[in-house]
């Protein structure tokens, strides 16, 4: 491998999940490595951790600057870090629909705008947006969370429009439903959680969750030279979630 050796990567939500994993797999492909995260404590050699809340503003730019200066500039950012929210319209505010949106969404046009002057430098430089299969498919008690993904591939069109010609590639990865700490807790709070995963892993067609690790490989992949003419688009990673009707 090592098919990043000598470029540098910024992963935002990179302490844990699936930012964690990506973190990994583009240390393994021989990348230079920033997490910026809130939880920078978290993050263990030779990855270097930044405190980063990328629903603040001056938060954001601190943490790119430092990150381009302690790895030597930046040619991949990888979107990652976001948030969840469980009901329908009727359930949440006005107050929390604009939390969602400041870190799922304008947080990944804060940091993306933030490390453009370094990415225009980078000679292969690509942004990978984690998105969802909620901004794809409807799914039930997530109207906000899917909303905010929605935002994101449509967020993610547009940048790769916009930065075509500085030669900088958009894409995202829409996983479907991925085992990281993230999900834990959701099973935690669910009155049965081995029922609840079972329903999960169920609605999969490949009958099991996502590892972050495959959602890891996607990003890599979208983040790395061999992708070169992909730009403006999105990758399933959903065990045939999106695309596939099967009859059980
Ligand atoms: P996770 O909770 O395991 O990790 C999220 C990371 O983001 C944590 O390290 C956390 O500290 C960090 N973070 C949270 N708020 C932040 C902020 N304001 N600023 C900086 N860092 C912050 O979650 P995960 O499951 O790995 O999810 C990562 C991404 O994948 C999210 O964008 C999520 O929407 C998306 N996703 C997850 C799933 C899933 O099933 N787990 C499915 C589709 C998409």
């Amino acid at each position: 491998m090592g098919n990043l050796a000598g470029m540098t990567a910024i992963v935002t939500g990179g302490a844990s999940g699936i930012g964690l994993a990506t973190a990994e797999r583009l240390t393994g492909e021989g990348a230079r490595v920033g997490v910026l995260d809130v939880n920078p404590d978290a993050v263990k050699d030779p990855m270097t951790g930044f405190y980063c809340d990328v629903a603040d503003g001056a938060s954001v730019r601190t943490a790119v600057d430092r990150a381009a200066d302690a790895l030597g500039g930046i040619d991949i950012v990888v979107n990652n870090a976001g948030i969840g929210a469980i009901g329908s319209v009727e359930d949440l505010d006005d107050d929390e629909w604009a939390r969602v949106f400041d870190i799922n969404v304008t947080g990944m046009a804060r940091v993306s705008a933030a490390a453009l002057n370094h990415l225009r430098r980078s000679e292969h430089a690509a942004v990978v947006n984690t998105c969802s299969i909620a901004a794809t498919a409807g799914l039930p008690q997530r109207a906000l969370y899917s909303a905010s993904k929605g935002a994101v591939l449509s967020l993610t069109r547009a940048m790769a429009a916009d930065h075509i010609n500085d030669g900088i590639r958009v894409n995202c990865v829409n996983p479907g439903t991925v085992d990281t700490p993230w999900v834990s807790r959701l099973l935690g709070q669910a009155d049965d959680p081995a029922a609840e995963r079972t329903a999960l892993n169920a609605r999969q067609p490949t009958g099991r969750l996502v590892s972050a690790e495959e959602v890891a490989d996607a990003i890599v992949y979208l983040a790395s030279p061999a992708a070169g003419s992909t730009t403006g688009t999105s990758i399933a990673v959903d065990g045939g979630m999106q695309e596939l009707r099967l009859r059980r």
